[in-house]
């Protein structure tokens, strides 16, 4: 196709950077890379007619992480490692809520729990480690963050479970809401969006990153940022990340008071909160870990079954309740830990992915730190 002047200087002109992955990360990557350089052209690339991945398929937790996590992690990796991940988690919700604004991102200060079923050992464990872990976040937060909950409490009432521990600092987000106001302030910064453009193709030359798209275009960019993250393995297969597809059901308002905040369960394995008069539960992904490394979109009877039965036994017991929606979305992991994956892989490429089921909370200072690579 041969383009007009006007199409040729506006929109197709070679991009200083082209950002390949339209989600939150490819999204603050691109704002961050362009109030850095005002005049560089700067295109997203996005497979979806819209940002179609985790980003936007989500539970929307704003959250960095429950005691049982944390515990898990320090006994892994150390107590170092483990409370870098924390702050960064801190520090990245912060600034997604100064970026967009509480209003525009639907931010609830709901306060976040995890849950203990009856006699979980969990539970016992969690309490062994409970005081030393609000000393070693103190400093992270200027306050201890957690507190005991006890089972007859009145937060718990309703839910069938043993025990939980509390966080005032955690909250929600409306996902759909928070990547539509940033796509609107990335555009409106003045970088280019394309959606409609899966890249199936890129080679580094002398000249410029290639791009092949699947419609047959070929873009030519000076540097790319790659943040496809769940997706990196068709692009890349060398690379550690690992698609891992979480499934989520939504209900149709239930009748009667619902529990208020987000909660963990099983060592985070689900997660819920309320929605408009209903509960979004999200999980069981460890019932089925190989069936759910797939990028496939979808859900599965055993994984449904498994959170209808939660919702049936702990969540909601002897009420009613109708699905009223099912979906999936994609996240990338590694083999070992949980580092994000920021690295340049080439002179004209960086990339910023392996988010590790953190990116709400991460993804704005994992993007920051490509761009930093990126120069
Ligand atoms: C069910 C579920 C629940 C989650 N809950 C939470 C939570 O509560 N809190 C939290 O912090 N995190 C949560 N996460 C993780 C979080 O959503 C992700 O870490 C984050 O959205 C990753 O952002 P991203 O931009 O890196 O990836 P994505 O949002 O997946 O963006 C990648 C984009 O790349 C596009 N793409 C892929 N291949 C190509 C290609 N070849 N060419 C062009 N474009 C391409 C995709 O369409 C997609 O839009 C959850 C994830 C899931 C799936």
């Amino acid at each position: 196709m041969v383009h007009s002047l006007w199409t040729a200087r506006s929109f197709h002109a070679e991009p200083h950077l082209a950002v390949v992955g339209g989600g939150l990360v490819g999204l603050f990557g691109a704002l961050h890379y362009k109030r850095r350089h005002p005049h560089h052209h700067v295109l997203v690339l996005e497979a979806g007619a819209f940002p179609d991945g985790a980003s936007v398929r989500n539970a929307g937790f704003a959250c960095f992480g429950s005691p049982g996590e944390l515990l898990s992690d320090i006994a892994g990796e150390g107590e170092d490692a483990a409370l870098a991940r924390v702050q960064e988690r801190w520090l990245g919700l912060g600034e997604l809520r100064r970026e967009l604004g509480d209003g525009p991102i639907g931010f609830d200060p709901c306060g976040g729990y995890e849950l203990f079923r009856d006699h979980a050992p969990l539970y016992t464990s969690v309490l062994e480690g409970f005081d030393r872990l609000n000393q070693l976040l103190g400093p992270v937060f200027g306050e201890h963050p957690y507190r005991v909950v006890d089972k007859g409490s009145s937060e718990l009432a309703g839910m069938h479970v043993g025990a939980a521990i509390h966080t005032h600092l955690e909250g929600s987000v409306d996902s759909g809401a928070l990547i539509h106001s940033l796509l609107r302030k990335v555009q409106g910064e003045g970088v280019l969006y394309r959606g409609g453009a899966q890249v199936v193709r890129m080679t580094e030359t002398p000249g410029g990153m290639e791009l092949g798209l699947a419609d047959g275009t070929v873009i030519v960019a000076g540097q790319v940022l790659l943040a496809t993250n769940g997706y990196t393995k068709d692009l890349r297969p060398d690379l550690d990340v690992w698609p891992a597809r979480g499934q989520v059901l939504l209900t149709a308002p239930v009748e009667g008071p619902l529990p208020k905040g987000t909660f963990h369960l099983d060592e985070g394995y689900y997660y819920f909160r309320n929605w408009n008069g209903g509960i979004l539960l999200g999980g069981g992904r460890h019932l089925d870990k190989t069936g759910e490394t797939t990028l496939e979109e979808g859900t599965s009877p055993v994984i449904q079954q498994a959170l209808e039965t939660l919702l049936r036994e702990v969540i909601l017991p002897d009420r009613a309740f109708t699905i009223e929606r099912r979906w999936s979305g994609v996240m990338g992991f590694g083999r070992q830990g949980k580092e994000p994956l920021v690295e340049r892989l080439g002179d004209r490429i960086v990339t910023a992915v392996r988010l590790s089921g953190m990116g709400v909370a991460i993804g704005p200072r994992v993007a920051r730190r490509a761009v930093e690579l990126l120069g």
